[in-house]
């Protein structure tokens, strides 16, 4: 199809519509920028945090996977600067009581020629005087003055709340990475360079539109931070870079729909930066991160901690503190974008519409469906279900015609359909038709595991 005529909507209604993704606390009226994974959605979400492990931890020698707990000691986001400084540029409409944030008022209205990012809070409060910057939503111009706005969720621990400390739930899981350098290092003998990534949630408090899950109040994170000497750090930006624009072809995005985008402005120890941007239906927006960073990382907690983060070279006995090399992705945004991506309308011969969304077979939520002709073949269907679920994530449905259970399978990604019909019980051979040449070939069901295993890899 044209991609130019997918909107989000699209995508939105379809995740609805075959469980995939749902209005957070629907039943309630919902709760803004929050979403809830469905049958098929969790399947998604996992086989794309299971591709990533692969890649990043599995087929490393040298990169180690941790599951830090999200509340951790306040200490940790002072030592990040979070406490500090993890702010949005907020004002607020006093005619429509709308809330939005300066730096994305300033892009829209410049349509992306000023970057904000390189602004003070005092030039974004000139500009948007200066060019008359009205709300986008009731059109007037009636804004109160810049506030900066903390993104952390707060809590207390205790049993009362006054008495409570103050804690926080953690807005990137990187610290959790930094926090353990140590604990790491020493018990796997890891030697610098090496990596430490988890998955896990983080959480913020965005008050700006969200666009489906692009901008959540609660997602997930896949974090790598690679651990290295100072003088090594700019190669290994530039592998961190390819590495991870690699792993988003191999998932199956087109290169025409990313692309890389260097950052302007850069925090003062940080050396470089860049994204990596989709295209979104909501146009070219940052889908993952790569810093350049220096000892910073370490060198705040050694300050905050009190714990020496010093690490002795065993061969040239150097002892320095790592520098760091971060790569960030959302999980959630990673499934938008593999939404975005897979899904397809195609006009068929008989002139119908058929809405098929091409995942990559490794991260299809089902791998193949289990179709019984007839609601009499039951028996021998559920008997091909139960030897293939022990080694895929499969879906069985005998409601309806084999048609539109085609397309409902199509509408969900699943890479292989199994039809099994009257032969089947002569011969004990199958059906399978593929999902994006809807062709179908007769194979004996001996053979069906090693078929579908062949065709679902990801390398
Ligand atoms: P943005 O500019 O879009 O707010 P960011 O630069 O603050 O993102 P990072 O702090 O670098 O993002 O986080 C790393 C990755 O985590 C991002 O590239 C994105 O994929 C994901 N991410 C960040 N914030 C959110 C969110 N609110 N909802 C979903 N994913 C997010």
């Amino acid at each position: 199809m044209d991609k130019t005529k997918l909107t989000m909507d699209k995508i939105v209604n379809l995740c609805k519509t075959r469980g995939l993704i749902f209005p957070g606390s629907e039943i309630y009226g919902g709760m803004g920028n929050t979403w809830d994974y469905g049958p098929a959605g969790v399947e998604l979400k996992n086989n794309i945090k299971r591709s990533w492990w692969k890649r990043f931890v599995q087929e490393s020698t040298n990169s180690y996977g941790i599951d830090a707990a999200i509340l951790m000691n306040s200490r940790v986001w002072d030592a990040s600067g979070h406490t500090s400084s993890f702010s949005d540029p907020m004002m607020d409409c006093k005619n429509c009581k709308t809330r939005h944030r300066a730096d994305n008022l300033i892009e829209n209205h410049s349509k992306g020629a000023v970057n904000p990012d390189t602004m003070t809070t005092e030039e974004m409060q000139a500009y948007i005087e200066n060019h008359k910057v009205n709300c986008p939503k009731c059109g007037n111009y009636a804004w109160t003055p810049i506030r900066q706005f903390n993104l952390m969720f707060q809590t207390s621990r205790g049993v009362t709340e006054e008495g409570g400390n103050k804690i926080y739930l953690r807005p990137e899981t990187a610290q959790g990475e930094f926090v353990n350098f140590l604990n790491v290092q020493r018990t796997t003998r890891a030697k610098v360079p090496f990596g430490i990534a988890q998955i896990g949630k983080a959480f913020r408090n965005e008050i700006t539109p969200g666009n489906f899950i692009f901008r959540t109040i609660e997602f997930e994170q896949m974090e790598h931070q690679w651990f290295c000497h100072e003088k090594d750090r700019d190669n290994f930006y530039y592998e961190f870079k390819d590495k991870a624009m690699k792993y988003l072809l191999d998932l199956g995005i087109s290169p025409d729909h990313l692309r890389f985008h260097d950052h302007d402005k850069l925090a003062h120890y940080a050396k470089a930066a860049c994204d990596i941007q989709y295209l979104f239906p909501i146009g070219w927006s940052e889908l993952n991160g790569i810093h350049n960073r220096s000892d910073y990382d370490l060198s705040r907690h050694q300050e905050f901690s009190g714990k020496s983060m010093l690490y002795q070279d065993p061969f040239t006995n150097e002892k320095f503190v790592p520098s760091v090399i971060e790569y960030s992705i959302g999980a959630d945004r990673l499934t938008l974008a593999v939404l975005s991506e897979a899904y397809d309308e195609e006009t068929l011969e008989n002139g119908e519409t058929r809405v098929v969304m091409h995942f990559h077979p490794a991260i299809a939520p089902y791998k193949v469906a289990i179709l019984p002709l007839q609601k009499n073949l039951s028996e021998k269907a559920r008997e091909v279900f139960a030897s293939l679920s022990k080694e895929f994530m499969c879906d069985y449905d005998e409601a309806g015609s084999i048609g539109k259970r085609y397309r409902r399978q199509d509408e969900i990604g699943t890479p292989f359909c199994v039809t099994i019909d009257f032969d089947t019980l002569e011969d004990n051979t199958v059906t399978i038709r593929d999902r994006d040449t809807m062709k179908q070939e007769r194979i004996a069901i001996s053979d069906l595991t090693s078929y579908i295993a062949e065709r679902i890899k990801f390398n």
